[in-house]
């Protein structure tokens, strides 16, 4: 789950990290107000889980209250990276005199937390790091220590070679990591983390992904999301405790287990077809999961062919097929259905679909192309 900057803000500001907090606000006179009770020149930003903000225009200075509420009124309502924006922070205005990036997130290779800075802040470090991998310094963090005093130090003496800013330095990036660690994170970033005016270290951007096992054990941080944002068919599905992805191509795939579903899209690859979705059901699925998988996968107008692919192990293959008649006479699907089932139960499965005039296969190859062609057809 992704967090907006205002709420990752809060999370380090939690950690006891320096921000310019600000004032969310849903309407130019909210942004007005918020300005006028910042007092002084305030930035207007932008709440929409993407970066990129400022060069999509979504970040705007405002030297007036007035300034602040058509900046808002600007902002308001705009599209970036295709999301639409309903919130911005309105925030008080920092002069920046260097701009710098921290961030810290899981990396899978090295098993542990990386922590990462940059003296080149307030740019894309993607860019950064295809330029100049070189400008990136990192750590890893060993998770039976966390991150230790000299690391962050370390990590502070590649951005700020002033001892006073590389003390306050060290000290913004212990905070990032304990941010990360409380917040059940999978990423944390900082860009740009600034010296201000007055020589003191500010967050002035605040990025957090939060790694979806984690929630359930957080509750205030599941109380930040916003339901309104995503999807209607991620939630949906999330409701529904179903695992779904949405992704661009024609062929909806209906499988159990993560293994199979991405075995299942390697071979709709195969056969020259794009999968529509990953959606997996999990196992021991009852018909009501599969009745609420065909509505999802049908809500997507970009579906031309249903595939369902089903290993019975815990799953038993008659639960599926009652699911598939049961969801097939409730939804009235549009488009074509090739079913694969094999295991247990299969013979009662064969049964209960034959009655219902459906057809189905028991090679993985046979039902996978014939999903393509039909998706393509
Ligand atoms: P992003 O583009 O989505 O990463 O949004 P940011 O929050 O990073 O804002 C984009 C840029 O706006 C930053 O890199 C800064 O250069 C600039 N910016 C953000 N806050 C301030 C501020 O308080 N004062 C000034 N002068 N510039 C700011
Ligand atoms: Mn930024």
């Amino acid at each position: 789950m992704d967090l907006y900057e205002y709420q990752a803000s809060e999370r380090f500001r939690a950690a006891g990290m320096r921000t310019n907090q600000g004032v969310v606000a849903e309407t130019p006179e909210a942004a007005r107000a918020a300005a006028e009770q910042i007092g002084g020149p305030v930035i207007v930003k932008a709440q929409v889980h993407t970066g990129g903000r400022g060069k999509a225009g979504g970040v705007k200075l405002a030297a007036s209250p007035a300034e602040a509420r058509d900046r808002a009124g600007a902002i308001l309502g705009m599209e970036i990276k295709g999301l639409r924006v309903r919130k911005v922070l309105v925030a008080p205005a920092e002069d920046i005199v260097s701009e710098a990036y921290a961030g810290v997130l899981v990396d899978r290779e090295a098993q542990c937390a990386v922590m990462m800075v940059s003296a080149e802040g307030g740019v894309d470090i993607e860019e950064v790091a295809a330029r100049d991998p070189g400008a990136i310094h990192k750590v890893r963090v060993d998770p039976r220590y966390g991150l230790l005093a000299h690391q962050a130090r370390f990590l502070a003496g590649r951005l700020y070679s002033d001892k006073a800013l590389a003390r306050q330095g060290a000290k913004a990036i212990a905070q990032l990591y304990d941010a990360f660690v409380e917040s059940g994170a999978s990423m944390a970033e900082i860009n740009p983390l600034v010296v201000n005016g007055a020589g003191e270290v500010v967050a002035l951007d605040a990025k957090m992904s939060i790694d979806d096992n984690e929630l359930f054990r957080l509750p205030e941080i599941e109380a930040m999301r916003d339901a309104g944002a995503e999807e209607p068919a991620s939630r949906q599905a999330r409701a529904a405790g179903l695992s779904f992805v949405k992704l661009s191509g024609a062929v909806g795939c209906c499988v159990n287990g993560a293994g199979l579903a991405m075995a299942t899209m390697d071979l709709v690859k195969y056969y020259g077809g794009e999968p529509a979705n990953f959606l997996d059901i999990g196992g021991s699925s009852s018909p009501d999961k599969v009745v609420a998988a065909l509505e999802i996968i049908t809500t997507d107008p970009d579906v031309k062919a249903i595939l369902f692919n089903i290993f019975g192990g815990i799953t038993r293959c008659d639960d599926v097929a009652k699911g598939i008649v049961e969801a097939t006479s409730r939804v009235g699907l549009e488009v074509p259905l090739v079913i694969r089932l094999t295991g247990t139960n299969e013979a009662l499965a064969k049964d209960i679909l034959a009655e219902a005039g459906f057809q189905f296969a028991s090679s993985m190859d046979d039902v996978v192309e014939k999903a393509v062609n039909l998706a393509s057809a």
